[in-house]
């Protein structure tokens, strides 16, 4: 074994799906790496709590029973592989392809992307991995010293196949995202600063009012934090509402507004490239599912290997919707074009 697949702070996260088969080539190595996630210090019997090395069984190696009490723990328990007969190793290449691919793969792509016979499978897994992206993050982003977030608002839609020419089902899309400076060393002794984009959070909102745009920044921008918008109306209150707020003067001129507030920018003209990129459009129902999978890969964009722990439950608790459920929602939509305009 050249690699240890267990050190995974070091990891530099797999460029290519062999690579990534190379990592985890088997039930054994994926097995290895649950075990370690969930004991870095070795396994301890959640139920007697002896230390020591655990009966292991060849043909069950999920499953790691106390050599005192004969307790089993599984080592799926608590992440979207519990109880599925699928191998840990089309699970975790699953994840990958999810981690790293663009979106709209559809069921049948990925059925034979991993080598599936059932199109069930590879539809349940796809859906199960992609319930993890669509669940919004929850935490409030800025409110560190020092750091901005900037705040702006977009229309994403556009035209309609067969409305016509114009603008149809434009939906209205607040975002937020923190402003981080990066000190750079350049030419001989000059520091110079750069920003970039730290996390992002995005929601539809139904207008532009003081409700809806204060609403929206309340519900995702830790209270205090240092806020930068344009001088619409809708942003008048945030400083009594207890943060800091900077409102830059627009006055019909776009380049005040990209000058002032260049990354919340940046993160728009990405997200619309990328809405653009999928492959059926998205229709305004299942917008806000897109802008959550859009801020999942977003946040996560520094650590791949994060966003594949996170997609299959490693870290923290999923609820995966079931074959049963995903088929009951399943209703035919229009869908707008994902032409996207401001
Ligand atoms: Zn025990």
């Amino acid at each position: 074994m050249g690699i240890d697949v267990l050190e995974r702070g070091a990891l530099p996260f797999p460029g290519s799906l062999p690579e990534f088969q190379r990592l985890f080539p088997d039930e054994a190595a994926c097995a290895a790496y649950l075990e370690r996630t969930r004991w870095s210090d070795g396994f301890v019997c959640s139920r007697c709590g002896t230390l020591g090395a655990p009966y292991r069984f060849a043909k069950r190696p999920t499953v790691l029973r106390c050599r005192h009490c004969q307790h089993n723990s599984y080592l799926t328990a608590g992440t979207i592989m519990e109880r599925t007969h699928t191998p840990l190793s089309v699970w975790f290449w699953a994840a990958y392809l999810v981690a790293s691919q663009t979106p709209g793969m559809s069921a049948i792509q990925f059925q034979r992307q991993l080598g599936l016979s059932r199109y069930e499978t590879a539809f349940q897994i796809l859906h199960k991995l992609r319930a993890g992206m669509v669940r919004p993050d929850q935490d409030r982003i800025g409110g560190k010293l020092g750091e901005n977030v900037e705040v702006d608002e977009t229309y994403v839609g556009g035209r309609t196949r067969g409305k016509g020419r114009g603008v149809h089902d434009m939906v209205l899309v607040a975002g937020a995202v923190e402003v981080r400076q990066r000190k750079r060393s350049s030419g001989l002794n000059k520091r110079k600063t750069r920003r970039y984009a730290g996390r992002v959070r995005l929601a539809v909102v139904p207008d532009r009012s003081a409700k809806s745009l204060g609403g929206f920044v309340e519900s995702t921008v830790a209270s205090g934090a240092s806020i930068i918008t344009d001088d619409w109306s809708g942003y008048a209150k945030l400083g009594e509402s207890g943060y800091g707020h900077t409102a830059v003067a627009e006055r019909g001129d776009r380049q005040v507004a990209e000058h002032f507030l260049p990354i919340i920018h940046l993160v728009f003209s990405n997200l619309q490239t990328w809405l653009r990129g999928i492959h059926h459009g998205v229709s305004p129902q299942h917008l806000q599912g897109y802008l959550n999978e859009f801020t999942f890969r977003f946040n996560r964009r520094f650590y791949p290997f994060n966003a594949f722990r996170s997609l299959l439950g490693i870290v923290g608790d999923v609820t995966a919707p079931t074959y049963a459920e995903l088929y009951a929602k399943k209703k035919s939509h229009p869908t707008i074009s994902s032409t996207v305009g401001r």
